[in-house]
């Protein structure tokens, strides 16, 4: 094994070169976890550049180090890109790391010449309440952009707390437009006759695959990734509770464009317990041979009393249409959808950079481009986000499907209409 020291000179010395740095952090954590701390605490005395084994050391650090880690980034100040990227993921794992010095982080993000941005937008979710009602008495102040009035009210726009999210948004916004509606889609809400409505919840279960699907999964992986999601919270349930459903396979539905079977996504007993707001079963299914190539925005279903997917009319053609490739259905698998511990809630689709499992029930979307809520076709509300599918997943008949070109896909729910609408992004 190499100490942290001796890591660190290799990579100084050789690079990625005849030397497999993300080999010898996983040799250390499996010797010496607590020595990541170390290797990470090592390397901003030194920071070394593209060093993704570093992410995925502090990825696989546990909590308690994780959050001695960040607090003392913090404490530093961001003075490297190694010190900025584990702020950034410290806005999205634990926000709370910048407390009590919120001033002090709205005047880093307001510095934008190459000084420190982190994910800060994320980190607002943990501002306390005396910041925060100190902040909102200030609303009134100059907005004009890059001041520190225009920053403080994005913080309140994106503190999740929905008074403040609203007053700092309108203040913002004096006016309805495309502008208004995108930046508070991007804080996970939509506005409906003077009132806002949360388009995700905070809590999401994460899917738990099969033992079958995680050996197809993995089979496909570098060995370095196989051991990193072998280690990982997000790909493994502490305990065995948990909701069922099924993944998968295909539908009784018919896609209303091609005219092919439907392809499961996943099906659910009992909704509620995954926090999906419905009384009697769901199934979520897909055209994955039509979706985001037949259509430009989203694929929409109604659902019947049994959770059974159709077409939505609106999308529905008489005559097939005939699609560049017909996609095999995903693999037939039960899953368990559980709760991964609090650092997990929140997920930044390029920080996880593949170590991280995307795949979850709820919760908020780890969007790849900007936050895209479709419109239910029949009430015309936006759909909040029911669940997220990572690409990768395996397929029915071997290989592994990717969303586009390897990017992400969520699945929309409006309860009030038992309407279902599905997008995938990527880069
Ligand atoms: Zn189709
Ligand atoms: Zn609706």
């Amino acid at each position: 094994m190499k100490t942290a020291t001796e890591i660190l000179d290799a990579y100084e010395r050789l690079g990625w070169k005849n030397n497999d740095p993300m080999a010898q952090m996983l040799q250390l954590r499996r010797d010496a976890p607590a020595a990541l701390a170390d290797l990470v605490r090592q390397a901003l005395d030194r920071p070394p550049k593209h060093a993704t084994f570093i992410d995925a050391a502090l990825d696989l650090m546990d909590d308690t180090a994780y959050v001695a880690t960040v607090r003392e980034v913090w404490r530093r100040g961001a003075d490297s890109e190694l010190a900025r990227g584990i702020l950034d993921s410290a806005a999205v794992q634990h926000p709370e790391a910048f407390a009590p010095e919120w001033e002090r982080l709205l005047t880093a993000v307001q510095d934008d010449d190459g000084g420190p941005e982190y994910a800060a937008d994320l980190a607002w979710r943990a501002l306390d309440d005396a910041t925060l009602h100190g902040w909102l008495r200030r609303l009134d102040e100059d907005l004009s952009e890059g001041g520190p009035g225009h920053a403080r009210a994005v913080a309140l726009l994106r503190s999740r707390r929905p008074q403040a999210v609203y007053a700092a948004w309108r203040r913002l916004f004096p006016e309805a437009g495309p502008d208004a509606a995108s930046w508070l889609h991007q804080a996970g809400y939509t506005e409906h006759e003077g009132a806002l409505r949360a388009l995700h919840g905070e809590q999401p279960l994460h899917i738990g695959f099969s033992d079958a699907q995680r050996k197809s999964m993995l089979a496909q992986q570098p060995a370095w990734r196989r051991e990193v999601q072998r280690a990982h919270p997000t790909w493994n349930p502490e305990s065995t509770d948990g909701v069922q459903a099924r993944m998968g396979g295909t539908s009784a539905g018919r896609c209303g464009l091609c005219h092919g079977p439907l392809h499961r996504l996943l099906a659910i007993q009992d909704p509620a317990a995954a926090g999906i707001d419905s009384p009697s079963a769901i199934e979520f299914a897909t055209c994955l041979s039509c979706q985001g190539w037949e259509t430009d925005g989203a694929l929409l279903f109604r659902h019947a009393e049994d959770g059974a997917p159709q077409t939505h009319p609106s999308q529905e053609r008489d005559a097939p249409l005939t699609p560049d490739f017909v996609a095999n259905p995903l693999q037939d698998a039960d899953v368990t959808l559980f709760k991964a511990p609090a650092r997990w809630h929140w997920q930044d689709w390029g920080e996880s950079n593949g170590r991280q499992n995307l795949s979850r029930v709820g919760g908020a979307p780890s969007w790849v481009q900007s936050a895209d809520y479709p419109a239910c076709p029949d009430c015309g509300k936006d759909m909040p986000l029911a669940m997220q599918l990572d690409s990768g997943l395996p397929q029915a008949e071997g290989g592994e499907w990717l969303w586009g070109s390897g990017g992400c896909n969520y699945t929309f729910w409006c309860a009030a209409c038992r309407v279902s609408g599905h997008l995938w992004q990527c880069t």
